[in-house]
């Protein structure tokens, strides 16, 4: 049985004031690549580090995305690589599940408190009338919405509701004020919603819960301190601090990790089929030595150097750390 959102939350309060909780939160859509492996180790280095609890999250929401096998394959990779979690989907823990598909129930609630606070409106456009796409965090994030569904009366809700087959898409109501913050690795950043984003969705017209929505909702829910992610999820940070604080919930600190880059200067996507584990395994190399090319590539430990992430972890303090991922090139 899945605690309710309430109850969840008062857990993750009382865990919260005990420390520091980071989190790793993958999706499995596919192998990983090394550069979503050395923001694991970051994420993982972060909490241990600062003494904490690591939670390890499946955020296999986007179902259509999610590929058979995947996240046994991910906790497999993590493991060879010399990191553990406490909580996380194999193991459970006291804020459990902690995979997405069985926690839908908290993304409703959620919903349900935008709504019933008019902080979200059902839009009727198409996904060809807003090139956007919602629950992907990675999406092209190409037009701004145009708030053509922003201002419908309630008669003209009913009218489309009538006339439009397919159910409506809710879209957050973005504020109008700039939303700054202060990203642990590159420090401050400032959006303005409405210039940039426009009205954001968080429940797409087929069901799914966007991204954007989920994500606040489980790191609230997991009692997350820090969230460690990599650099392209940087302009998604703006739109979770409005759903936070809409929320009322404790906006988390945010480090986002520059991404690796391939041997001819590409930023590495699981789309474009970039290096994966096993094919660090197939040439033969050990943890120890993907461990230090990671660190390495990050800054952390001088070049050459083959350790593993527990001897990395030792070598390290947190000072060290932060400087180290703050002169980290993206
Ligand atoms: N699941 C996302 C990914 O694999 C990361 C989301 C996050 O860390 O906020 O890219």
């Amino acid at each position: 049985m899945v605690a309710a959102y309430d109850e969840l939350l008062d857990r993750a309060r009382a865990l919260r004031e005990s420390g520091v909780r980071g989190r790793y939160a993958p999706s499995p859509s596919g192998p990983q690549h090394l550069g979503n492996l050395r923001t694991a180790l970051t994420a993982w280095l972060q909490a241990r580090l600062a003494g904490g609890a690591f939670i390890l999250r499946m955020e296999d929401l986007d179902r259509p995305r999610v590929r058979a096998g995947s996240a046994a394959q991910i906790l497999a990779d993590l493991r060879w690589l010399g990191l553990d979690w406490d909580e996380g989907p194999d193991i459970g823990g006291p804020l459990a599940p902690y995979e997405q598909a069985p926690r839908e129930a908290c993304y409703r609630a959620a919903l349900e408190q935008l709504q019933d606070r008019a902080s979200v409106f059902a839009c009727f456009c198409s996904r060809k009338d807003v090139q956007q796409a919602a629950s992907a965090p990675h999406g092209a994030g190409a037009g701004v919405y145009p708030g053509s569904c922003r201002r419908l009366s309630s008669a003209e809700v009913d009218e489309r509701r009538a006339s439009v087959s397919r159910p409506p898409s809710w879209r957050y109501l973005a504020p109008a004020e700039e939303v700054a913050f202060v990203d642990q690795v590159s420090g401050r950043h400032v959006q303005q919603l409405t210039r940039d984003v426009g009205d954001f969705v968080v429940q797409r017209g087929d069901g799914l819960f966007a991204y954007q929505l989920a994500v606040v909702v489980d790191d609230a829910l997991m009692g997350v301190t820090d969230v460690v992610r990599g650099a392209d999820l940087l302009g998604s940070t703006p739109r979770q601090i409005v759903l936070y604080q809409a929320l009322e919930l404790p906006v988390p600190r945010f480090w986002h990790v520059p991404l690796m880059r391939d041997a001819r200067g590409r930023r590495m996507a699981k789309r474009s089929g970039s290096a994966s584990l096993e094919e660090s395994r197939a040439a033969g190399h050990s943890p120890e030595q993907v461990v230090g090319r990671l660190a390495v590539s990050l800054g952390l430990v001088p070049p050459g150097a083959v350790l593993s992430a527990g001897e990395l972890l030792q070598s390290l303090d947190d000072d060290s750390f932060r400087a180290a991922l703050r002169n980290a090139r993206d």
